[in-house]
């Protein structure tokens, strides 16, 4: 048949619909990008919180209403929403053809020759994930992901994650590096390392010749494979951050200074309150450690507005950290209050309408750093990896949730290779910069 993948939510989420379409590929279907060609769907969904749960929803509402037209023979779902609500998702939605769960992806092709719920008879929670029998890139051919581990054993106090995905568990640094090497092979320049918190990584895994599995063990097998001249490490926690990671991704040119690190907040008491095992103290001392070492290295990192009982002196508190720390891209997020998670019942839960200020004042505030760091920059000689002919990134800017550079002049042709320019003007996380031809 040939089918069409939605593809929902986060990038892990992205990787396990990429091994989705190997898997549907390989037992003979054909994936295709539009409905409209297509005789069956798949929607790969996120239910982390009530607004993308209800994204799904509609989703899923809006493909059965394409069946139901004749325009579509099956639907089919799989993704943390399959994790939340399991078999009562086709009570839920009786037309669905199938639900597939997280340990079943690499047998998606199932889903289409059998109804109902396809899932692993005893998932085995600490069993190790592996690297995909058979891989699709849904990304540009340059930039991919490189998922090393699935689920989650932090037990942030707002997070449903470890409930839908399960406890941490790593890929083997050689699956890793085998999949990376197929990544490479593929035409991938730039490899985004992901997975719920990549510091993690390793711990679950038993000693080998190499010693105890690691990420900075990892980082340094990965960057032997030398067409990769991009290695970026997203979802770090903080606290994990060791001397010896901060050595590996200073000692390994290609990897780049920068960080997606989520800190959620800077206030001691709010992140006891959310269960994190950061302090400002520790928060501060990694930030100094790592600009110690690479001058120019690059924070990505979210906060959470509105937590439960945080006072206006907590929310000072985040507004002079982002005075004094310059962070490069910063996501503002106001609390959702999630059923089954431990901040759901919390007391002291903060209006909307404050939620929302908080928001838009750190929002305003990031703003006006924004500006400080812009005008430094314009003048500057960058290199930019393209991702269009009149379109790139800096080492700074992640695929699709960081800041974009924009060339005075169009490269036809140069699309996933690296080229210098000169920043013209910045304003937000954008740049207009004109290429300079050697
Ligand atoms: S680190 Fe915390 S927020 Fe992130 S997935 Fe794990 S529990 Fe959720």
């Amino acid at each position: 048949m040939k089918i069409f993948i939605e593809s929902l939510g986060c990038p892990k989420n992205l990787a396990d619909s990429e091994e989705i379409c190997g898997a549907l590929k390989q037992a003979g279907h054909e994936i295709v990008f539009s409905e409209d060609e297509a005789d069956a769907a798949l929607i790969n969904t996120c239910a982390f919180l009530q607004a993308s749960r209800d994204e799904a929803e509609e989703e899923i509402i809006r493909l059965l209403k394409l069946k139901k037209a004749g325009r579509l023979k099956k639907v089919a779902a799989a993704g943390c929403l399959v994790q939340k609500y399991g078999a009562d998702l086709l009570r839920r939605f009786p037309k669905l053809d199938s639900i597939i769960d997280i340990y079943s992806i690499n047998n998606a092709a199932t889903a289409f020759n059998r109804k109902g719920f396809l899932h692993a008879e005893y998932p085995d929670p600490d069993r190790i994930i592996t690297a995909p029998q058979s891989k699709m890139r849904l990304t540009a051919k340059h930039s991919a992901y490189l998922k090393i581990a699935d689920g989650c054993s932090n037990r942030c106090a707002y997070c449903l994650i470890p409930q839908l995905r399960g406890k941490f568990r790593s890929k083997s640094i050689e699956d890793s590096v085998q999949e990376a090497k197929g990544l490479s092979a593929a035409g991938a320049k730039e490899i985004s390392i992901i997975a719920q918190d990549t510091t993690r990584y390793g711990e679950d895994l038993p000693v080998s010749g190499l010693g105890k599995p690691s990420l900075e063990k990892l980082i340094t097998k990965l960057t032997k494979i030398k067409r990769v001249k991009w290695w970026r490490i997203m979802y770090a926690y903080p606290e994990r951050i060791t001397p010896e990671l901060i050595d590996a991704m200073k000692n390994n040119d290609s990897v780049c200074h920068y960080l997606d690190m989520p800190l959620q907040h800077i206030s001691d008491s709010v992140l006891k309150r959310m269960n994190r095992i950061s302090t400002e103290k520790t928060i501060c001392e990694k930030i100094n450690a790592l600009r110690k070492a690479m001058p120019d290295f690059a924070i990505r990192t979210n906060f959470i507005v509105g937590f439960p009982g945080e006072t206006d002196k907590d929310f000072r508190r985040l507004i002079k950290f982002i005075r004094e720390y310059r962070l490069d891209n910063v996501g503002v997020f106001e609390f959702s209050p999630e059923p089954g998670t431990p901040a759901y019942d919390m007391p002291s839960q903060i209006p909307p309408e404050l939620k929302r200020e908080r928001a838009e004042i750190l929002i305003e505030e990031q703003s006006r750093m924004l500006r400080k760091i812009n005008q430094e920059q314009t003048g500057r000689e960058i290199t930019v990896l393209l991702d269009g002919p009149c379109i790139g990134r800096t080492y700074a800017d992640a695929p699709d949730i960081d800041g974009t550079v924009k060339l005075t002049k169009a490269l036809p042709g140069k699309t996933g290779q690296f080229i210098k320019a000169r920043i013209i003007t910045a304003e937000g996380y954008y740049k207009l910069a004109e290429p300079v031809l050697k």
